[in-house]
C-alpha cells in the first residue's frame, strides 16, 4: 500500500488521557457525494485516488489509511450554559495531521464514522442532511474569507441511521487547523489537572501561535491572542449575517476558526434577535448575542488558564480580567472597521459607527434583506440612480433615501472616485450566501429524492460569492414568504 496521506501526527503523541484510540467502524457500501478537489490538492492529497474505490472507502471509514493514528479527542464543555465534564468526539475520529501547501498543519477528521468511547447514548453516526449542510456552509464561509474548518469530502455510507425516521447515513471529512476547543481546556481544568492544561496550552502555542512562545509571559500572551482571534471571528460572522446556532464552549475553537456547523444559518432580513436553531429556545445564541457569548466562552477559557497565569490566585485573576477587558475594544474595532468597508468608507471618522448603526436600524425597522442591501448599496456608490434598487428592499423606501443623503455627504469628502468605491464595496459585500431556504431545498432533494444536482449547483455558486453570476441570480434572492425557513435542526 502506498502512502496516500502524508500524516505527521502530533496530537496522538500527547499523553493517553488526551484521547481514546479508536478506529472508524466499517460501513456497507460507501459512495462519494462530493470531493473537494482544490482542497485535496492544497493538502497534498491525490484527488484521483480519493475519488476512486480505495479513496472513497477511506473517506467513509471503511479503510484506515497507512500512517493514520485514529483517535477520538477528549473534551468537556458548557452546553447552553451548563457544564458537562465529559463530552469528547462521540461521532468523530481524527485520522491524523498533514501539512498543507502553505506549511500549515491540518487535522483530517471523519465525522459520522461510528461510535467512540465518548459516544454516550449516541450512535456515532451522522445523517446525510446535516453533512450536506456542514459541507455547504463551511465551504461558503471559506469562500467569503472567514476562518473556518473545511470540508474535504462527503460520502453516503449505504446504511441508514435512526433518527425520528430512518435517514441515509453519511460521513463528512472535515479539515481543521486543529480540533482543540475551549472545552478541551475545560476537560483538564475540571479534573484539576494543571499539568494537562499546561501541556495542552504549550501544544496550542507551538501549533497555532508560535509567535507568543517568546513572550515574557507566554500563557498570558496565549490568552490575549485567543481573545483577539475570537473577537475578530465573531465580528466577521456579524458582517455577513451568520448565526452559529450552538456557541457552546465545546464548539469554540482556540485557533479562531468557525467550527461545528449544526443548526447554523444566515439571516435574510436584518433583525439582531434572529434565532433559527430549534434547540435555542431562549435565544441565547441569537445573531446579536454572539459577541456577548464569545466573551462568556472566553471567560471560561481564561478560568482554565488561571493556574498558568500566576501562582498567586489574586494576581492570576487580575491578569485574566485585564485580558478579557480587551475583548470589547477588539470586537468593536473589527466590527466597525468591517462596517466601514461595507459602506465603502476608506477613512475613519468618529461618527461612522452612528452612520452605520442608523442604516442597520432602518433595515431592522423595515425588514430589509441584510445581504442584498449591502450588495445593492455597492452599486449605488456609482450614483443616486442606484438608490431605488436598495430602497425597494425596505418596507418604506423613504427610510433608506433619508439615510442615503447622509451617506453620500460622508463619501463625497473622500478622495477615491465612485468606481473605486463600488469595486471596494463589491469585494466585501457578497451577492451569494447560503440562504437557508436554498440549503433546505438541497437537503430535501438529496435525502428524499436522491437528487444531488441542486447540492452541486449551490456549492458551485457559493464558491464565488462576490461575483454577480447572472445565470444564478435566483440564488441571490431572499425567500418568498412561503419559502421562509423558521427553524434549523441539530446535526445529531
Ligand atoms: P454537537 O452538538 O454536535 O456539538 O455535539 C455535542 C456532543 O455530542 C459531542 O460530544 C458530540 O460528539 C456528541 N454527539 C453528537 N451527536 C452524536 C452521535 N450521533 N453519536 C454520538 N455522539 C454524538
Ligand atoms: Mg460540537
Amino acid at each position: 500500500m502506498t502512502l496516500h496521506f502524508p500524516f505527521d501526527n502530533t496530537y496522538a503523541a500527547l499523553p493517553n488521557g488526551f484521547f481514546a484510540r479508536v478506529a472508524p467502524t466499517p460501513v456497507m457500501s460507501p459512495r462519494l457525494v462530493r470531493l473537494n478537489r482544490p482542497l485535496a490538492l492544497h493538502l497534498g492529497l491525490d484527488p484521483e485516488w480519493l475519488a476512486g474505490s480505495e479513496g472513497v472507502e477511506t473517506l467513509a471509514g471503511k479503510r484506515v489509511p497507512e500512517g493514520a493514528d485514529p483517535i477520538a479527542m477528549a473534551y468537556a464543555g458548557h452546553q447552553f450554559g451548563h457544564f458537562v465534564p465529559q463530552l469528547g468526539d462521540g461521532r468523530a475520529i481524527l485520522l491524523g495531521e498533514v501539512i498543507d501547501a502553505d506549511g500549515v498543519r491540518r487535522d483530517i477528521q471523519l465525522k459520522g464514522s461510528g461510535p467512540t468511547p465518548f459516544s454516550r447514548r449516541g450512535d456515532g453516526r451522522a445523517a446525510l442532511g446535516p453533512v450536506l449542510r456542514e459541507y455547504i456552509v463551511s465551504e461558503a464561509m471559506a469562500a467569503l474569507g472567514i476562518p473556518t474548518t473545511r470540508s474535504l469530502a462527503a460520502v453516503v455510507t449505504g446504511e441508514n441511521v435512526v433518527r425520528e425516521t430512518l435517514l441515509p447515513g453519511a460521513v463528512l471529512t472535515r479539515v481543521a487547523s486543529s480540533h482543540i476547543r475551549v472545552g478541551t481546556f475545560q476537560y483538564f481544568a475540571a479534573r484539576s489537572d494543571v499539568a494537562g492544561v499546561r501541556r495542552l496550552a504549550d501544544h496550542v502555542i507551538a501549533r497555532h501561535y508560535p509567535e507568543v512562545a517568546g513572550a515574557e509571559h507566554p500563557h498570558r500572551a496565549l490568552l490575549d491572542v485567543v481573545i483577539a482571534r475570537q473577537a475578530g471571528l465573531v465580528a466577521r460572522w456579524l458582517l455577513v449575517g451568520f448565526i452559529h446556532g450552538v456557541m457552546n464552549t465545546d464548539n469554540t475553537s482556540v485557533s479562531g476558526e468557525t467550527i461545528d456547523y449544526g443548526p447554523c444559518a444566515f439571516m435574510d432580513s436584518y433583525d439582531p434577535a434572529t434565532v433559527f436553531s430549534s434547540i435555542d429556545e431562549q435565544g441565547r445564541y441569537a445573531y446579536g448575542n454572539q459577541p456577548r457569548i464569545a466573551l462568556w466562552n472566553l471567560t471560561r477559557f481564561a478560568e482554565c488558564l488561571l493556574p498558568l497565569l500566576s501562582g498567586d490566585q489574586e494576581k492570576a485573576i487580575a491578569e485574566a480580567q485585564s485580558a478579557l477587558g480587551e475583548f470589547a475594544d477588539k470586537f468593536d474595532n473589527a466590527y466597525y472597521a468591517g462596517l466601514r468597508r461595507k459602506l465603502g468608507l476608506f477613512t475613519a471618522r468618529d461618527d461612522d459607527p452612528k452612520l452605520a448603526g442608523d442604516l442597520l436600524k432602518a433595515m431592522a425597522d423595515n425588514e430589509a434583506d441584510f445581504t442584498l442591501t449591502f450588495r445593492r448599496l455597492s452599486d449605488a456608490a456609482l450614483g443616486p440612480e442606484g438608490d431605488a434598487a436598495v430602497g425597494q428592499l425596505f418596507a418604506d423606501p423613504a427610510a433608506f433615501d433619508a439615510w442615503a443623503v447622509r451617506w453620500r455627504q460622508r463619501t463625497s469628502d473622500e478622495l477615491q472616485d465612485a468606481p473605486a468605491r463600488q469595486a471596494a464595496m463589491r469585494a466585501v459585500n457578497p451577492a451569494f450566501i447560503p440562504r437557508n431556504h436554498r440549503v433546505e431545498a438541497v437537503i430535501e432533494a438529496a435525502v428524499n429524492r436522491n437528487d444531488f444536482t441542486p447540492f452541486e449547483e449551490l456549492v458551485t455558486v457559493l464558491a464565488k460569492p462576490y461575483e454577480d453570476q447572472p445565470a444564478f441570480i435566483r440564488y441571490a434572492e431572499p425567500p418568498l414568504p412561503g419559502e421562509r425557513v423558521l427553524q434549523t435542526f441539530c446535526g445529531t
